[in-house]
């Protein structure tokens, strides 16, 4: 009976000690909890993913080690720490939460990617698309309201234990709460004993491809983890440095004097009316593929884009390796081996400029293109504001021209039809309108002026296109086309925007992988390259992924060097048409396509 007694002591003594960190950081440990039970819930009602009903005891878990850390302090700083771990919280939350609305994903590493790639200029016009009143009316609403609560309870909190403590069950509900932290220990420590691992881990090689959901399934988590890509993001930049040091090339026989690569912006090629869209959005192309007499447009029909983010595109169709070798640290861009061969090169973008305040903070998006070492390697001229609209980049290049020397390669990176689509184009640019989509019965009138924008931002682009091309028309000159990615704007049941790496359905990958492809040859090229130009016609129809364009642009420069692939050239005769077309080097294209 004594011995009994001693036990029952010793018991009540260690769950008040495990007790002891709740206790003392009550509102916190509630107000958190609740908010995990919002974020845990509401992948399930929005989307109708899965429970993962283990996240129900990460969170305790995860909530708990935060009040055992505050345990540290003295009573007199762990308010302000307490407060100082709040805002961050629930700041993530916020966003969670208003990721579901624009992504249909809770927040993770490639939304992060999204966010910091995201000049100020445009997170402002992203934001304002998607804040409005009614905002405040989704979960957004839940998570405001919990902070309220917290605030509430952080006042009252004296008169809320003593409330506590006298209730009649106060003794079982300290037991639960005990037995479920216990319990939650259990389950958790192994995922987090993984994410540690993780955090740690030296390169991307060492994480895996396989992460468990257990081990991303906070914000916060979600949050480090996409700090972590980024850190390693760096180290690549220091190995491609060093790999630029290295570049060599063979020889150059300088095919045409001008070469010019324009990377357009978030096109959707069924946006085309190139490609068949039933709106005259791309008059002054399509008029390019008959007139010989300014030379020929040459429109390509099966071309995907390896990614639907701007930085990886950028990543992978500036680098000699191919997006499934995932070693573009250790590889050449081709800027660097034209300028190498003799070429001047000119990069003149709409979002990435020569600014050196921007450096790694748009680590991945401008890896090489913010970075002074690596772009003095790879270009002799750029430009250093971001324009208005497109049309300024003309102007940009007007002036940066006199610089130019016998043989260019000029680099046009548009802003096209990034979201938000309204401001992509001018006042006398708005041609369509909400009334031009009265057959679109599948959407709203707000909706609607959406794809309107998005229309008028196509045919404003086709100008631009338009007047780039006719600058090089009296020259030897061949000008390659290609959007980074495409785009979701209402078509078969997509939303606005993109989705994140790892969702691909068929409607996806034909709103956000397909893309327009083409090549124009000016009158001199078509009469001094016939078998070039041949060879391009002969490939119109091959299936093509753009990280391997280098190669493309190689051969059209006439460069020789030892990471050319001819069976990467899309105009070679030997070009490997059965390559695996694997979108962020994971999912396969064509076998997603004729699946579905
Ligand atoms: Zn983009």
């Amino acid at each position: 009976m004594v011995n009994c007694n001693k036990f029952l002591r010793w018991g009540i003594t260690l769950r008040d000690i495990i007790l002891k960190p709740v206790q003392e950081n009550l509102c916190l440990f509630i107000c958190f909890y609740l908010t995990g039970l919002v974020l845990i819930i509401l992948p399930v009602v929005m989307h109708h993913e899965t429970l993962l009903k283990t996240s129900f005891f990460t969170w305790i878990f995860d909530i708990y080690i935060i009040c055992l850390l505050l345990q540290l302090f003295p009573s007199k700083i762990k308010k302000w720490i307490s407060i100082l771990i709040a805002v961050p919280f629930y700041i993530l939350a916020i966003v969670d939460v208003f990721c579901y609305k624009t992504h249909d994903a809770k927040f993770n590493p490639e939304i992060l990617n999204l966010i910091l790639d995201t000049n100020n200029r445009e997170a402002n016009e992203y934001l304002a698309q998607y804040i409005q009143p009614g905002l405040f009316l989704t979960p957004i609403g839940i998570i405001l309201v919990i902070i309220i609560l917290h605030l509430l309870m952080g006042r009252y909190k004296k008169y809320l234990v003593s409330k506590l403590s006298q209730l009649r069950l106060g003794s079982i509900l300290k037991s639960i709460t005990v037995l479920l932290v216990i319990v939650s220990i259990v389950l958790s420590l192994p995922s987090r004993f993984e994410f540690v691992k993780i955090l740690g881990a030296k390169s991307k090689t060492d994480i895996g491809e396989h992460i468990s959901f257990q081990v991303l399934n906070t914000p916060c988590n979600n949050l480090l983890f996409g700090m972590k890509l980024r850190e390693l993001d760096k180290q690549e930049l220091v190995l491609l440095l060093e790999a630029q040091k290295q570049v060599k090339v063979d020889s150059c026989s300088f095919e045409p004097s001008e070469i010019v690569f324009i990377i357009g912006e978030s096109y959707i090629k069924s946006h085309s009316q190139l490609y068949g869209y039933s709106k005259e959005t791309t008059p002054l192309q399509k008029q390019r593929t008959t007139d010989v007499g300014n030379g020929l447009l040459i429109p390509f029909t099966d071309v995907v884009t390896m990614s639907n983010y701007t930085s990886h595109v950028f990543k992978n169709a500036f680098s000699l390796k191919s997006v499934e070798d995932d070693i573009i640290g250790k590889a050449s861009i081709f800027p660097v081996l034209f300028k190498k061969a003799g070429y001047h090169v000119t990069f003149i973008s709409s979002q990435f400029f020569n600014n050196s305040d921007y450096d790694v903070f748009d680590l991945s998006g401008g890896l090489f293109l913010n970075n002074a070492s690596l772009s003095s390697m790879a270009f002799d001229c750029r430009n250093e504001k971001a324009p208005r609209y497109d049309e300024t980049l003309l102007e940009y290049y007007d002036s940066l021209k006199i610089y130019n020397r016998k043989y260019n390669l000029t680099i046009f990176h548009l802003i096209g039809q990034h979201i938000d689509f309204y401001k992509r184009s001018p006042k006398e640019w708005k041609k369509f309108q909400v009334k031009d989509y009265q057959d679109r019965k599948d959407i709203n009138d707000k909706e609607k002026a959406f794809v309107a924008d998005y229309d008028n931002a196509t045919l404003y682009n086709d100008y631009v296109v338009d007047q780039i091309i006719k600058r090089f028309e009296d020259k030897d000159a061949i000008v390659i086309y290609m959007p980074d990615h495409g785009e979701g704007c209402y078509d078969g049941g997509h939303k606005l925007g993109r989705m994140p790496k790892g969702e691909y359905s068929r409607n996806i990958l034909e709103n956000e992988y397909d893309i327009p492809f083409w090549i124009w040859c000016s009158k001199q090229y078509l009469e001094n390259h016939p078998q070039i130009c041949q060879q391009i016609k002969d490939a119109q129809n091959r299936p093509f992924m753009t990280d391997d364009i280098p190669h493309l642009l190689l051969y059209l420069g006439g460069i020789k060097c030892q990471e050319y692939q001819e069976k990467k050239n899309l105009i070679s005769p030997i070009y490997d048409v059965h390559r695996k077309r694997l979108l962020n080097g994971e999912a396969d294209y064509d076998s997603i396509i004729s699946r579905e």
